[in-house]
């Protein structure tokens, strides 16, 4: 077994622009002249993430996240910071786990009912066309997901687009993103 944490793999470079998505090139948010260009080389094995042997320290066990707007035996639901879209929030497990695999039987049983609360309760403040849930787990290895709420409207932010757009529209103040969360967790607290 290899110890080396570079690989000469690459994906291959699209060989047109017709390669890259062409269907939703129209709806990134940057113009166009974008040109294709390959994958970095893999990093196997890949570094250790935040709350895992080896990582920084968790930073939702340590609490050095936002504090929760909600919670309950299994989840916190909390706002973000430096974010654009109000309404936005991501949600943790309890416990230390990383992945749907990894939960308890209860938090994984519970996950899809409070998932479609905070889905009504962000749909309730108004002027969103639809509730993303996004799981990626590459930065932490606590259990999370967010909740993005697409503006109404807002049809090039539809699909894969929203986290772009939501990366490069204008921040809001935290203050504000606090305060979209405590309406979302007095919708959900109303739907209990
Ligand atoms: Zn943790």
């Amino acid at each position: 077994m290899s110890t080396d944490t570079r690989s000469d793999t690459r994906y291959p470079l699209p060989t047109s622009a017709d390669d890259v998505v062409p269907t939703s090139f129209d709806t990134l948010p940057w113009a166009a002249p974008l040109t294709p260009r390959a994958a970095s080389p893999l990093v196997v094995p890949e570094p250790p993430r935040r709350g895992e042997p080896g990582g920084e320290p968790c930073g939702v066990c340590e609490h050095r996240s936002t504090g929760a707007a909600w919670s309950d035996g299994h989840w916190t639901l909390h706002p973000p910071v430096g974010g654009s879209l109000p309404g936005t929030v991501w949600m943790a497990s309890r416990e230390h786990v990383d992945s749907f695999r990894d939960l308890s039987d209860a938090a994984a049983a519970s996950f899809g009912l409070i998932a479609a609360r905070v889905e009504r309760a962000i749909l309730s403040l108004g002027g969103v066309g639809r509730v993303h849930l996004y799981r990626w787990g590459d930065g932490g290895a606590h259990f999370h997901v967010w909740f993005l709420p697409r503006p109404l409207g807002m049809l090039d932010a539809s699909g894969p687009m929203l986290p772009l757009w939501e990366d490069v529209l204008p921040n809001v103040p935290d203050v504000i993103l606090r305060e979209a969360a405590e309406r979302v967790a007095a919708a959900l607290e109303a739907t209990a």
